[in-house]
């Protein structure tokens, strides 16, 4: 605990981020993550699988049932250190199953790694918009857990592309997004992209000359705020309240 204190009162930020899957992490908010890691904030990344069950094994396929749990959690550790990540935790669940794990268990094993990493952000998926079985389970889990930790930091929902650009779609408006301009971070966001080979390498523009693939990625990242009551006080930032402030 002391060195936790002692890294806020030198202005030290901390974000967690809890997703499903190896991948999640980059190819969603690559650029936001890389950003912050960039401005000194520690960044923890909790992976629930290691997402063997994949569909893509490779290209041609050279990876199998058995060796890609292995392979992709290598592949996640490189991605780390290209977006500047510190921290990774595992919580060993079997991918494609997060659905089916005990609720108040999972919660509790979330609570506690709030409760130890002492946030100043938490990212998740959001519990109805995640578009996979897993994304929602750890997001609805995880939001569960961030109310019950009574965690004075903030949680945000990732989000798809620039679907975020039309809140009003999906019942929010445009108070609730946080709008990230990653455009300074894109080169460590394809790094990372070309980290998770054996997810990646299928996709061929991906591979492409740097700048060629660069021009792929937007320049902003959109999260959505996960406390309506609470309006933004800053809609370029995941931090709305500096490290100072929350002592
Ligand atoms: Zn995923």
């Amino acid at each position: 605990m002391n060195s936790i204190i002692q890294e806020r009162t030198v202005g030290g930020r901390k974000l967690l981020a809890v997703f499903a899957h190896p991948d999640d992490e980059t190819f969603i908010c690559g650029g936001t993550l890389a950003k912050y890691a960039a401005e000194g904030t520690e960044i923890t990344l909790v992976s629930a699988t290691r997402g063997e069950m994949g569909r893509r094994m490779g290209n041609p396929p050279y990876l199998n049932r058995e060796t890609i749990a292995a392979a992709r959690e290598r592949e996640l550790r490189e991605a780390c250190d290209c977006l500047g990540i510190s921290r990774l935790h595992f919580l060993n669940i079997r991918d494609k199953t997060v659905e089916f794990i005990d609720e108040a268990h999972l919660t509790a094993r979330i609570e506690a790694l709030i409760a130890e990493t002492q946030p100043d952000v938490v990212l998740t998926f959001h519990e109805k918009l995640g578009g996979h079985p897993d994304h929602c389970a750890i997001g609805k889990l995880t939001t569960e857990a961030f109310r019950r930790s009574g965690c004075k930091g903030s949680l945000f929902f990732i989000s798809f592309g620039n679907t975020m650009e039309n809140p009003e779609r999906f019942g929010y408006t445009r108070g609730d997004i946080a709008k990230i301009d990653v455009s300074a971070h894109l080169e460590a966001k394809l790094a990372a992209f070309r980290a998770h080979r054996c997810q990646s390498e299928i996709d061929e523009w991906v591979w492409l000359p740097d700048e060629e693939a660069l021009s792929r990625f937007g320049a902003y990242e959109y999260f959505i705020k996960g406390d309506h009551s609470v309006p933004l006080r800053d809609a370029g930032d995941l931090f709305q309240t500096n490290a100072a402030q929350t002592l």
